[in-house]
């Protein structure tokens, strides 16, 4: 029997969570109904759950994936409209963190629901127990927490609690929506107070706070030591209290310190830091306030300042120095080991953190894998407490805690002279609290390059890109370098694969396990070419570029490209070369070359031409589709979301996105899989374009954004370039001009461009800022 699918979701509450999880429920494509109290002026009995969604489309980052989604959220009160929950199949509370109001809530709720339809809360510190208190067996039936984080679209952890009465089908149910539509990463949490990573996370802020006060520390030299050096953000814990906003601390302690038994370690490192609270008071409750432990003070020119801890004034910040060499780059042992302020303190943060997450193991989660992934997700580490123990190792974190005479937590002792994960005939396994060793298993649906490289060799690999067989006949080229910057290794190794694909394979993934798919052509090297005069090297490059781009949109097999996160420039041309795109929702993707002072020359404008004329509404003609493209592609447009991708005309209508980043690969290749039956490459696309006149009105519109200042005078030399090959050089509109002459065009422009002074200025600022250089 199938089970019932979860088409319509209602959130109560529409605060800051509420909203926000109304908004990623909007962006999977499902209805959504929010509803909040009816204010107390009433004039508007919507305006609570209205307001909300009114701000969160003014909001940046964007909760909303798109607009479309927003048409999917329809607003209302809790004294009209509960009885739509009739139509929900899962009812998620947000409302506030109150056990009364959320008990009230519920008594009503159990009067309209349908029996089956699930109820979650969002609570991060009321216990499942105390909540469903009261109810009926049948309501404590449908109940469970479902703990998002802040913000809810881009924080992937989802903790869930279920109670002993919640039946088994039903979260299944929801985890599963939440996984799949929702693209959460789902963590089970034990009930327990502050579930698993506001309590390790609590623990670790309470403990890096104290050792700072006690040392009185520059909280720039605490940050850093706790940053980076153990793949924590570089916020550190002032940079994220700040982040966060002070007043956190109190309510998190007061919460915590009321629920956890007697005999939990935190009471011990809970204590109240007076100069916090004069914080609060002052108002100086960090990013939101007037400042928090650092501000830009307004009175001397937004200059960077920090709390001194010690007299509690600010003063400018000074650079942090100490940690050089294998301590700042990740070497646990060497960072604890250090003699002086900076060893006692990153063992006086991480010693007693680490082995209070050690502890939470059976308590709180089932194995330790439940921990390092809540920690990692919830607080974005880039390692989880089990894995920053294995760096440091097991025996060596028990014997320090011992010599201290602190407790040494069982499941430490159970490691021994072991580490928590190992490798095993290639698979990663992790230490059970039975003592072995168990496979970490993935889901079905999620398929990890990473596992399959600990199993196998590439199929071609050089210092740029490799090729793997991902089992299936499918295999997946990777971009390796340094932001997946592509190059002539790149190129060469898609030239190589292309034979060996047809020979041995059925289609072609592009997919990689990074944050970011590609930052596009590696400039640097460029540069290095423009600097030595290598001009023929350039239009190799180029040419090799195309060459292998095509040879890909032309190869006899199905091409899918697979991007998360960042693929900009060439690495969103190589995508437009794709038979079928696969995208995580997180798509950042454009044609940046303009700022830049180029255009993009891998092809990109033909085959973006190709996409705008074939757009649906697409008016007649071949201006519209050139003006299109020129619109998007001379201001840089990069989406922020693979919905406003499709709308760009980056993604096809048809292209697929996957919400869940686990998913990606396994969903691209079922796609690159269902093209090969009856696989045929595209033909090769004919245009006709606008030449001179088409130029002159193009060259018109950006002038207008000039004269209204959004452009400057190199952005005119620049998108008149672009213009010059989108309306095919000197091309009259009888002639047709082949993808291969507008190639040669576009190259030949990209060479003009790529000699310019202020173009070269332009990608020199890029690579030593990280930012574009209007010039
Ligand atoms: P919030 O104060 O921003 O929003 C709460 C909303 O609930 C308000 O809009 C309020 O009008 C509404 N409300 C109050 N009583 C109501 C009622 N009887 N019916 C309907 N609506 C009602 O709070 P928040 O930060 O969004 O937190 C909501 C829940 O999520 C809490 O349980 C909180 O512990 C939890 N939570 C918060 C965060 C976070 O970072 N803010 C993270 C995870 C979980």
């Amino acid at each position: 029997m199938s089970e019932p699918a979860i088409r319509k979701v209602c959130v109560i509450g529409a605060g800051t969570m509420g909203a926000g999880i109304a908004a990623q429920v909007a962006n999977a494509g499902v209805s959504v109904l929010l509803l909040d109290i009816v204010p107390p002026d009433g004039a508007n009995r919507n305006a609570v759950a209205e307001g909300a969604v009114a701000r969160m489309l003014r909001a940046d980052p964007a909760p909303f994936m798109s607009k479309a989604a927003a048409k999917l959220v329809e607003t209302g009160n809790i004294e009209d409209d509960l009885g739509k929950v009739a139509q929900c199949d899962w009812v998620i509370e947000a409302v506030v963190e109150r056990l009364e109001i959320k008990q009230d809530l519920y008594a009503k709720l159990e009067m309209v629901k349908r029996p089956g339809t699930a109820v979650s809360s969002n609570t991060s510190t009321i216990p499942l127990a105390k909540l469903v208190d009261g109810r009926s067996d049948a309501f404590s039936r449908d109940f469970l927490i479902t703990h998002f984080f802040n913000p809810p679209r881009y924080m992937r952890l989802l903790e869930i609690v279920t109670g002993p009465e919640t039946d088994a089908g039903l979260a299944a149910r929801v985890e599963k929506f939440a996984d799949v539509a929702l693209g959460k990463a789902v963590v089970h949490a034990k009930d327990t107070p502050g579930f698993i990573a506001n309590r390790i996370g609590a623990y670790w802020l309470q403990a890096g706070l104290n050792a700072a006060f006690d040392m009185r520390l520059s909280i720039e030299l605490a940050d850093a030591i706790v940053g980076p050096p153990m793949g924590v953000p570089k916020t550190g814990i002032f940079g994220l209290l700040d982040l966060v906003g002070l007043d956190l601390v109190p309510h998190l302690q007061a919460s915590l310190t009321s629920m956890l038994p007697h005999d939990d370690p935190y009471h011990a490192v809970a204590r109240s830091i007076p100069l916090i609270g004069k914080m609060i008071v002052d108002g100086y409750t960090g990013r939101k306030g007037k400042g928090g432990f650092y501000r830009l003070n307004p009175e001397a020119g937004r200059r960077k300042e920090a709390i001194d801890l010690a007299t509690g004034e600010y003063r400018p910040t000074i650079k942090p120095s100490g940690l050089k060499g294998a301590v700042a780059k990740g070497d646990l042992k060497a960072l604890v080991e250090t003699k002086g302020v900076v060893g006692d303190y990153a063992w006086a943060v991480l010693g007693e953190t680490l082995a209070y997450a050690a502890g939470l193991v059976p308590s709180a989660a089932a194995d330790l894998l439940a921990i390092d992934n809540a920690v990692k997700l919830g607080y974005n580490w880039k390692a989880g407490p089990f894995e920053l123990i294995d760096k440091l190792g097991a025996k060596y974190l028990a014997e320090r805690l011992e010599a201290e005479g602190k407790p040494v937590p069982d499941l430490l002792k159970l490691a021994g002279e072991r580490t928590f994960y190992r490798i095993e005939n290639g698979k990663r396994q992790f230490l059970g609290i039975n003592g072995a060793y168990h496979d970490i298993t993935r889901a079905e649906g999620v398929l990890s390059l990473a596992d399959i490289k600990l199993s196998s060799k590439p199929l071609l690999k050089n210092g740029s890109a490799a090729l793997w067989d991902v089992d299936d006949g499918v295999v997946c080229l990777e971009f390796t370098g340094k932001m997946n910057a592509l190059d002539g290794d790149v190129m060469k190794l898609i030239v190589q694969a292309i034979p060996l694909i047809l020979a041995e394979y059925k289609a072609l993934v592009i997919y990689n396990d990074a944050d970011g798919f590609s930052a596009g052509a590696n400039i640097g090297l460029a540069l290095f070419g423009v600097n030595i005069a290598a001009w023929s090297e350039i239009e190799k490059l180029l040419a090799g570029g195309q060459m292998a781009y095509k040879g890909l949109k032309y190869a006899p097999f199905p091409v899918v490209g697979a991007p998360a996160g960042l693929a900009v420039g060439g690495g969103c041309e190589i995508l437009l070369h794709c038979d079928a795109i696969q995208a995580h929702a997180e798509l950042y993707t454009g044609l940046v070359e303009c700022g830049l002072g180029l255009i993009p020359g891998w092809g990109g404008n033909g085959e973006m031409l190709d996409r705008a004329r074939q757009a649906k509404m697409m008016p007649k003609g071949p201006m519209p589709a050139v003006a299109k493209v020129f619109e998007t592609v001379s201001t840089a447009t990069v989406s922020k979301s693979a919905a406003e991708a499709k709308e760009l005309l980056f993604l096809r209508p048809e292209d697929g996105i996957t919400m869940n980043r686990d998913r990606l690969l396994h969903d691209a290749k079922q796609k690159a899989l269902a093209l090969f039956d009856g696989y045929h490459p595209p033909d090769a696309p004919e245009y006709r374009l606008p030449g001179e006149s088409g130029r002159t009105a193009l060259n018109m519109a950006a002038e207008g954004f000039r004269k209204r200042g959004l452009a400057t005078e190199y952005d005119m030399v620049v998108s008149d370039a672009l213009a010059t090959v989108l309306t095919g050089g000197g091309a009259d509109l009888l002639d047709i001009v082949t993808e291969q002459e507008l190639l040669k065009l576009e190259r030949e422009t990209f060479l003009q461009l790529v000699r310019e002074p202020r173009s070269i200025a332009r990608v020199e600022h890029m690579l030593e800022t990280g930012k574009p250089l209007r010039n």
